[in-house]
C-alpha cells in the first residue's frame, strides 16, 4: 500500500499518474467523494462521485475502509476494491489525506509505505493551483490556506520528497517502491526459494 499525500497543488496527482504510466503492477484506489467533478474528471477513475446521503449510506454500513472531510468535503476509500487487489498480491496507489492516512495505519501499518509531497515554495503552490484551472478562486485561497495544517503531518510519513521537478519527483517515487518490494517480508515464497537452493547444493 503506497500512501502519497501532499498539500493541494503539491503535484501528488501529476506524480501517481507517471507512476502508472511507467508501471503495470500498481493500481491507484479510486475514492469517493461528495465534491464537484472536474471537468477533465471522470467517474471511476478519478473519483466516484456521489452525493453525502450515499456517502453517509457507505460510511454507516462499513464500507469505507476510511474516510475524512477534506476543504469541505468529503472523501473515502471504498473498503472491497482494496480487499480485492491486496487478495491477488496487487500494489495499491492511495491518493489521500493525513487523516486518511491515520486510520490507513491503525489498521494496516505492516503493508503501508508513506511519501509526503512539499511545492518548492508557497509562490510555486499558488501558481501551481492557478495553473491547474479546475477550481474556483475562493477554493484555491482555502485550499492554499489549509497547506499549513497539511504540512504540519509530514512528520507522519517514512518518505519525504520535494516536488521540483516532476520526472525527478517520479523517479524517486519508483525508487521508493521497487526498495519496498525488495523488502525481505514482502518477498513470498523466499523461503522455500533459499530451500530449493540449499538442496541443490546438498545433492552436489
Ligand atoms: P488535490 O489535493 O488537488 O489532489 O485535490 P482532490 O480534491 O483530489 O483531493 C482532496 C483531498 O482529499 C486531498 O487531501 C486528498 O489526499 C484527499 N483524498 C482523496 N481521496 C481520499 C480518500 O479516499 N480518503 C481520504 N481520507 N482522503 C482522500
Ligand atoms: P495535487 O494532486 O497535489 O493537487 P496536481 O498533480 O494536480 O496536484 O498538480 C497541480 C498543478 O501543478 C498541475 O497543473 C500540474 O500540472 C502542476 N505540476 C505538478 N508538478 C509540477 C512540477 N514539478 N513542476 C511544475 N508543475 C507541476
Ligand atoms: P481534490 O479535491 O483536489 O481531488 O482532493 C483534495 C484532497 O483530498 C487531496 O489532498 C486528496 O489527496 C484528498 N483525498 C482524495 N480522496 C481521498 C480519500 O478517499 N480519502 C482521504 N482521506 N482523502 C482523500
Amino acid at each position: 500500500m503506497l500512501v502519497i499525500a501532499s498539500p493541494s497543488g503539491a503535484g501528488k496527482s501529476s506524480i501517481s499518474r507517471s507512476l502508472f504510466g511507467a508501471d503495470p503492477n500498481i493500481k491507484l484506489s479510486v475514492s469517493v467523494t461528495t465534491r464537484a467533478r472536474r471537468t477533465d474528471e471522470v467517474h471511476g477513475k478519478h473519483y466516484y462521485f456521489i452525493d453525502v446521503e450515499t456517502f453517509k449510506k457507505m460510511q454507516r454500513d462499513g464500507e469505507l475502509l476510511e474516510s475524512a472531510e477534506v476543504h469541505g468535503n468529503f472523501y473515502g476509500t471504498p473498503r472491497a476494491q482494496v480487499e480485492e487487489q491486496l487478495a491477488r498480491g496487487e500494489d495499491i496507489l492511495f491518493d489521500i489525506d493525513y487523516q486518511g492516512t491515520l486510520q490507513l495505519y491503525e489498521k494496516c501499518r505492516a503493508d503501508m509505505v508513506t511519501v509526503f509531497i512539499l511545492p518548492p515554495s508557497i509562490k510555486e503552490l499558488r501558481a501551481r493551483l492557478e495553473r491547474r484551472a479546475q477550481d474556483s478562486v475562493g477554493t484555491i485561497e482555502k485550499r492554499l490556506k489549509n497547506a499549513r495544517v497539511e504540512m504540519d503531518h509530514y512528520g507522519e510519513y517514512d518518505y519525504v520528497i520535494v516536488n521540483n521537478d516532476l520526472e525527478h519527483s517520479v523517479d524517486r517515487v519508483r525508487t521508493i517502491l521497487a526498495s519496498a518490494r525488495l523488502r525481505r517480508e514482502r518477498q513470498v515464497n523466499l523461503a522455500s526459494f533459499v530451500k530449493d537452493l540449499q538442496s541443490q547444493i546438498d545433492s552436489l
